[in-house]
């Protein structure tokens, strides 16, 4: 298989699909650029070789071609960053797209308008009546289906070789992501450094373990994480369950947890879940004290209580310091480290010290020989709020890709270029 050292660009056209799905403020400006910087590298890469680029991306959930969701706003910055202006076609797949990319010359880049201005991209109907029988949109998909096809072959005849370095989307089945790679060879079609890199850290994590393997699951509910947790269970040698989803495991477990947040309707669930751990003979490690509030506000009144004695008219928002210790003494003692998810509130300084107690725990291991990855939205928050992100071994781009890779599911924009 190629990679993108191996492959040499010079004279050749690459369609590169990348994540600059950006935020965007009211005024059409760029307020975080990290997924434009992300794909830098491999954009760079080719141009340098003497190979020439056709960008496709998203941007948003446009329901169909729309100024907002333009991907002109971003034009300028990603000529900025890629130190070379940028040409820009209207349409992803008319006759002028098509023009510019066949003039394009070596070390020239064009950015194509947002993908998803055409339901083709996605593969799903738009703009169904809201009374549509299952029959009616069945038939409407199926179309868009067949449309697909013809778009994703417009698409892909713009190019010698096609690249996919948009991990945000790799676990989607879109024409861009995944099915327009059935009209290039083996040899004609790569990850990007950026997803190869997404790939090689998970990898590293559920594959080419180093033992001892420890993951630490917080966020708020056990609910979103229960794929996550089974899967982890046949791989880890420990697993810290924490952040909110630990009151549903207290009160099943008949402790007292006050105004915490629960899911009532998840306790056998929890149940569950603890009796696997100990069939598979997996450390669970759960906080044994917590910082509790007398409100959901970084103002609030805060105690100290064990985590199963929560008074009522009080909730847990962190953990608590001994509850910290012990998470960081199982940390530091790891060789692979996965963390998904802040142990509090972080959001509130307040209740921010026990993700931060992690974090910092996390840094030590690694600067002691261990792997770790952080991945998911809040606790990349943390590692950056905390200026930890440099002192991890690898901080995942990708939210939902992120997480259906740790589920051990294959992700569709990965099989259809390696082929599982
Ligand atoms: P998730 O999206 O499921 O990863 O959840 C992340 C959210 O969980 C963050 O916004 C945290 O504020 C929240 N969270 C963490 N611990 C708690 C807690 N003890 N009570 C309520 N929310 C929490």
């Amino acid at each position: 298989m190629q990679t993108m050292d191996s492959f040499n660009f010079a004279g050749k056209k690459a369609f590169v699909r990348v994540d600059f799905n950006v935020p965007l403020n009211e005024k059409f400006q760029i307020t975080d650029d990290t997924r434009i910087r992300a794909a830098i590298p491999t954009l760079k890469k080719i141009l340098s070789d003497g190979g020439s680029v056709i960008i496709g991306s998203h941007l948003g959930r446009p329901q169909g071609p729309s100024d907002k969701f333009s991907l002109k706003h971003i034009l300028g910055r990603v000529s900025e960053l890629l130190g070379t202006e940028v040409q820009f076609a209207d349409d992803c797949v008319g006759e002028e797209a098509k023009a510019k990319a066949a003039a394009l010359k070596p070390g020239e880049a064009l950015l194509l308008e947002n993908l998803r201005f055409y339901a083709e991209e996605e593969g799903k109907a738009r703009g169904l009546k809201e009374d549509a029988t299952k029959e009616e949109v069945d038939s409407a998909n199926k179309a868009t289906k067949e449309s697909q096809k013809a778009f994703t072959k417009k698409l892909a005849s713009y190019a010698d070789v096609y690249v996919n370095d948009a991990f945000g989307t790799a676990h989607r089945a879109h024409a861009s992501t995944a099915l327009i790679a059935d009209h290039f060879d083996a040899e004609h079609k790569l990850f990007g450094y950026l997803l190869q890199n997404e790939i090689n850290a998970v990898e590293k994590v559920m594959k080419d373990t180093q033992r001892p393997f420890t993951a630490i699951m917080g966020g708020s509910k056990v609910s979103s994480k229960i794929d996550i947790i089974r899967n982890l269970l046949d791989k880890v040698d420990n697993l810290i369950l924490a952040g909110g989803m630990t009151y549903t495991f207290v009160k099943a477990d008949g402790g007292k947890i006050g105004d915490s947040i629960v899911e009532d309707d998840k306790l056998d669930l929890a149940r569950e879940l603890v009796a696997l751990a100990k069939e598979k003979g997996v450390n669970l490690v759960m906080a044994t004290d917590t910082k509790i509030a007398d409100s959901f506000s970084n103002d609030a009144k805060t105690d100290f209580c064990p985590v199963n004695e929560i008074p009522d008219g009080w909730q847990g928002l962190d953990i608590g310091p001994e509850s910290a210790k012990l998470f960081s003494e199982v940390i530091k003692g790891s060789k692979t480290i996965l963390w998904n998810g802040p142990v509090g509130v972080f959001e509130f300084e307040n209740f921010a010290v026990g993700s931060k107690a992690i974090s910092n725990a996390i840094v030590e291991a690694t600067k002691n020989g261990a792997f770790s990855l952080v991945g998911g939205g809040d606790s990349v928050a943390c590692v950056n709020n905390f200026g930890h992100a440099e002192k991890v071994s690898y901080v995942s781009t990708g939210g939902g890709a992120l997480l259906e890779m740790i589920e051990g599911k294959v992700l569709p924009g990965v099989k259809a270029i390696r082929g599982y």
